[in-house]
């Protein structure tokens, strides 16, 4: 059987049009804890009772102190080896953009560019009055919820559970979407919709999509051509590299 990391770095160097789809599992080893892992942050505030737009409305205080928390964890997180390998694809041309579900900017920190956020940006914050953004200043915790300029209520910038994807993310994630002949999907469970939908759309549409994860996902048996175990920050590195090594023989 032919490695998957070879099998994968050439559909990747032949590729007319690569992205790639993200999910919480490629900044896990920054320290970030995706939603599986037992331990850390999501124990404290289980999603499902704190980022939905239900439960911010009800008690915007409370919902803020997870915000903070999270924030300052963000803060101190930065990019690993499988973020700096995606930006080290866009270097040698090989990835047009990525499409992230982390709300963590640590794409953009590695130096990518065209990094479609399609649930927000953690550091922001905008105003449901005036619709100002804002970055998140930790320093300026309050144990309230922090008010605009204006008076109005800020949220933080992101896609809660029951709120609709931002058009220009949708827009620009289908237009990519649409383009691409092969799909990285990477650290995500393919529970979350839409963006689950997303890796679906592009393989019925004939692209070739690469999964690397720890463990098999719903995405696997369905639409995987190639899956590559292990951990991002190890596997990408690793993808990286046998797609130099195939461009000198090319
Ligand atoms: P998820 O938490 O549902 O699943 C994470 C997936 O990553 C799992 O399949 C897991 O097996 C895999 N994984 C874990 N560690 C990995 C590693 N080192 N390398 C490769 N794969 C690894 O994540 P999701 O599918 O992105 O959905 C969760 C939602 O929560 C998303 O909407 C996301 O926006 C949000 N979220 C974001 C962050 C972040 O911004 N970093 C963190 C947690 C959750
Ligand atoms: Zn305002």
């Amino acid at each position: 059987m032919p490695d998957p990391h070879q099998q994968a770095a050439q559909f990747i160097a032949e590729g007319k049009h690569v992205i790639a789809v993200t999910g919480a599992g490629i900044s896990v080893e920054s320290g970030i804890p995706d939603f599986r892992s037992p331990g850390g942050i999501w124990d404290t505030y289980p999603p499902e009772q704190y980022a939905t737009t239900d439960a911010f409305m009800a008690n915007p205080d409370r919902v803020w102190d997870m915000w903070f928390d999270l924030g300052a964890l963000l803060g101190d997180a930065s990019p690993n080896p499988g973020h700096r390998a995606l930006a080290d694809l866009q270097g040698l041309d090989r990835m047009d953009a990525i499409i992230t579900q982390n709300i963590d900017n640590l794409h953009q920190e590695a130096g990518s560019r065209n990094v479609i956020e399609y649930h927000g940006n953690a550091k922001h914050m905008r105003c449901l009055d005036c619709e100002m953004v804002h970055p998140l200043n930790i320093a300026a915790r309050t144990t309230t919820a922090p008010r605009c300029s204006c008076g109005g209520l800020m949220k933080p910038n992101v896609v809660l559970f029951g709120d609709l994807i931002p058009d220009e993310a949708v827009v620009a994630a289908d237009n990519a979407v649409c383009a691409a002949d092969v799909v990285l999907v990477i650290g995500t469970s393919a529970t979350v919709y839409p963006a689950a939908q997303l890796p679906l759309t592009a393989k019925s549409s004939g692209a070739r999509i690469l999964e690397c994860n720890l463990e098999p996902t719903d995405f696997t048996p369905e639409i995987t051509d190639v899956f590559l175990a292990g951990p991002a920050g190890q596997t990408l590195p690793l993808l990286v590299r046998a797609v130099e090594e195939l461009r000198e023989v090319l």
